[in-house]
């Protein structure tokens, strides 16, 4: 590539997902070259192999036609050659010399497609690094490249190990799995900007708890990075700087400074209790998606638990892991609790959750967002189910617990799942396996919209609810909650969807069942006031925000946000509801 040699400050915009200043030199990772996998196949299995390529190649151009739509926002010569670049790998991928020389190798060598890439990506290659152009020669590296990509959409799970980067890196990359991201080590990792990705997706989650300085969606952010040697990355601005002049470095020096000194006064009110100025008291927990957090939840004051994401025992692995596994994870969080409550969720993978050792069972949905995920996968492959919630009754004999479940969209779901939960526990029982007694409440998710509405009927058979405004507000406004490009649409303050909580809020309280909110909603000050306003007493978040809240919480007077959650619901515009809503927390 022929990128300009500058040393000049260039400052790029995106979206800002987890709080943060991060400065050091940038560590730049493009879809390296992933793990792959070989096996033999059978003759039966040689028409879904090549489906699945098929799959793969369609997501592979998918995503570059998304990385060139947003190279168009990066002016000059560098963004004119990272236009050339994505054309080739478009044209790499359609009918072209590897597509077909790829579904050929799966029939007459009967292997794994991913196998098939990795073997017509190093003939073609070897092919172009041999001629004596030099231009061409580097197209090798293009071919990798593409060959790359194919294979990661193939085994949908990115293993990158960031264990290896020189430590206070800022690591710079195209996209960023949830996958990847619970194996940054926040001693290590100071920041990461990707291009793409959205503020709600499960990749800015994982950030916000680790807390991990991160901008997503930055276009144009891997162009021309041949001679940055520094960057900063502000996670609360949604900004990264690359060559930064030195007025600048040490205006956000002086700015880091501060936001440290911010958090560790905010730390000071972990003990504060979280009541209102008229005295009730709310409930605030952690969302917790590692193991590790479990201390930041603690060191936060975080009551409970209030969403315990499993998803990370699946990631990052061949296989999926046993009961005992499971269990001993799970008891050792349980316990890590000291006695506070822990809201542990059943398997919530697809859509953008991915886990490599269930891979198998994930592929094949052309919509995953709302194809097999979640609860649904967990009842098609009752074992999962079962396996899951026995390490769970297990763990409950260690401190009080509660079972979610997520993406519920019918009572049916809620029954079986009951069912399965009873059978368990009479199992172990019989094994005389200690656990839970009595068993613990069983809740659902209410972020399907379906689900909201039929909140009276899932109340019937829930002994609690907990609304994911993350999914609620994808499936309500039609809005995908990792894509950068419709971000800007992702707006929690959109009248529908502040219906959907008010109407699950208001049919839980009328079943007498508790309701939490723990979506990313539930973790910013500003939209407090109104939940509670709304009838909410109990809201689960990543552990760094808890103080914020708690504070917050503190200056809320609960007649007057009821008061002021009415005149909300009556407004038909989002932009007049966030204005009545920042008045009101202007005013205290
Ligand atoms: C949600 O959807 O709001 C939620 C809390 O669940 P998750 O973010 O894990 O999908
Ligand atoms: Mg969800």
């Amino acid at each position: 590539m022929n990128a300009r040699k500058t040393k000049k400050e260039r400052v790029l915009e995106g979206l800002g997902v987890s709080p943060g200043i991060a400065i050091g030199p940038p560590h730049v990772t493009e879809y390296g070259a992933p793990t792959v996998p070989e096996y033999a196949i059978d003759e039966s299995q040689v028409e879904p192999e090549q489906v699945r390529f098929k799959a793969a190649v369609t997501r592979s151009a998918r995503q570059i036609r998304r990385l060139k739509s947003r190279a168009q926002a990066v002016h000059g010569a560098a963004g004119e050659e990272l236009g050339y670049l994505l054309d080739a790998y478009q044209h790499m991928l359609t009918g072209s010399r590897l597509t077909d020389g790829v579904e050929s190798r799966i029939e007459s060598k009967r292997v794994n497609a991913e196998a098939a890439v990795q073997a017509e990506i190093s003939k073609i290659a070897r092919g172009f690094a041999n001629l004596p152009d030099s231009y061409m020669a580097a197209r090798a590296d293009d071919i990798r490249e593409a060959g790359a990509r194919l294979i990661r959409n193939l085994t949908k799970e990115p293993f990158r190990a960031f264990s290896m980067i020189p430590a206070g890196s800022v690591v710079f990359t195209d996209e960023l799995s949830p996958a990847d991201t619970a194996l940054m080590d926040p001693q290590r990792v100071a920041g990461f900007a990707t291009a793409s990705g959205g503020a709600e997706g499960h990749t800015a989650i994982v950030a916000r708890s680790l807390r991990i300085p991160a901008v997503v969606g930055v276009p144009g952010l891997l162009g021309d990075m041949e001679s940055v040697d520094l960057v900063i990355v502000d996670g609360g601005a949604g900004r990264v700087v690359l060559n930064p002049s030195a007025k600048t470095r040490a205006d956000y020096e002086r700015r880091r400074t501060v936001y440290l000194r911010e958090r560790q006064k905010f730390a000071g009110l972990r003990k504060t209790p979280a009541v209102t100025r008229d005295d009730t008291h709310i409930d605030l927990s952690a969302n917790v998606e590692l193991p590790l957090e479990v201390k930041f939840a603690l060191e936060n004051g975080a009551q409970g638990i209030g969403l315990l994401r499993t998803e990370f025992m699946f990631m990052n692995r061949q296989t999926a892991p046993n009961e005992t596994e499971q269990y001993e994870i799970l008891r050792d969080m349980v316990k890590g609790m000291g006695g506070k409550p822990v809201t542990i969720r059943t398997l919530d993978v697809g859509g953008d959750k991915r886990a490599h050792s269930l891979s198998e069972l994930l592929i094949g949905s052309e919509n995953p967002a709302l194809g097999l995920r979640a609860i649904r996968l967990s009842l098609k492959y009752r074992k999962l189910l079962e396996t899951q919630l026995a390490a769970f009754l297990r763990a409950g004999a260690h401190g009080p617990t509660r079972i979610l479940l997520p993406m519920i969209s019918n009572v049916d779901e809620v029954r079986q799942v009951r069912e399965c939960l009873k059978s368990v526990a009479r199992r172990l029982k019989r094994r005389k396996v200690r656990i839970a007694d009595p068993l613990p409440p069983l809740g659902v998710m209410i972020e399907v919209p379906g689900a909201a509405l039929a909140a009276d009927a899932l109340a019937t058979v829930s002994d609690f609810f907990a609304i994911g405004t993350n999914d609620l507000t994808m499936y309500t406004l039609a809005i995908d909650r990792s894509d950068e490009q419709v971000a800007h649409l992702f707006n929690p303050l959109h009248p529908a969807l502040l219906r959907l909580i008010q109407f699950t809020t208001q049919a839980a309280l009328r079943a007498r069942i508790p309701v939490s909110v723990c979506g990313e909603m539930a973790g910013d000050p500003r939209y407090a006031a109104l939940l509670l306003g709304l009838g909410v007493r109990d809201l689960s978040m990543a552990s760094p925000s808890l103080p914020h809240v708690k504070q917050r919480v503190r200056n809320i007077d609960l007649t007057a946000a009821t008061m002021r959650a009415q005149i909300i619901m009556e407004q038909i515009n989002s932009d007049r509801i966030a204005a009545l809503l920042d008045e009101f927390n202007a005013l205290a």
